[in-house]
């Protein structure tokens, strides 16, 4: 305990006052208005099951980002859960290797309609950088069924803020 307590007395204090960061410019008009349009159309939270499908994980640290208390995606609405029985949306990330292709449709299956995909970052796409590799499934479209794409690898919480904005504007 003493020797805890002296380490602690040597080192000081390693934690810092948090200061005030900027956001990028334009990011508070466009999570405010993705905020009105996600009341307007779905008359609460947009609620998202995120998957990851074989990422590196840099897709993840932003959308991580996206939620911390900087960026703070919930005050626009936006809400991450842990089941896709609670989903409105899909969101994966990575170039979607074999031995996922039927966890991810077996999540979008379990999520309740009306429901779509979001691709979020370059591999999701098309497989990115491992398009041509063996253990890649393909064409994530025909596993299920794509509504939107962010693009960037990885894509900054920006970019995620205005793709749901320019996705749930398109939806009826
Ligand atoms: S798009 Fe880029 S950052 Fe995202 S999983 Fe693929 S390699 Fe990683």
């Amino acid at each position: 305990m003493m020797r805890i307590l002296w380490n602690s007395f040597k080192k000081g204090i390693l934690s810092r006052k948090f200061e005030k960061v900027s956001l990028p410019p334009g990011y508070e008009k466009t999570g405010g208005e993705l905020h009105s349009l996600i009341k307007k159309k779905f008359g609460r939270s947009l609620h998202i099951r995120e998957v990851a499908a074989g990422s590196c994980g840099a897709c993840e640290s932003e959308i991580i980002s996206a939620g911390n208390p900087v960026y703070d995606i919930q005050r626009f609405g936006v809400d991450f859960v842990a089941s896709p029985r609670h989903a409105d949306a899909l969101l994966v990330t990575g170039p979607v290797p074999r031995n996922m292709e039927l966890a991810l449709k077996r999540t979008y299956e379990a999520m309740p309609g009306p429901k779509f995909v979001v691709t979020c970052g370059d591999c999701a796409l098309d497989g990115g950088a491992f398009r041509d590799s063996y253990y890649c499934a393909g064409d994530i479209g025909k596993i299920v069924p794509v509504a939107a794409h962010i693009p960037g690898c990885p894509p900054r919480p920006q970019a995620i803020v205005e793709a749901l904005l320019l996705l749930i504007g398109r939806i009826n």
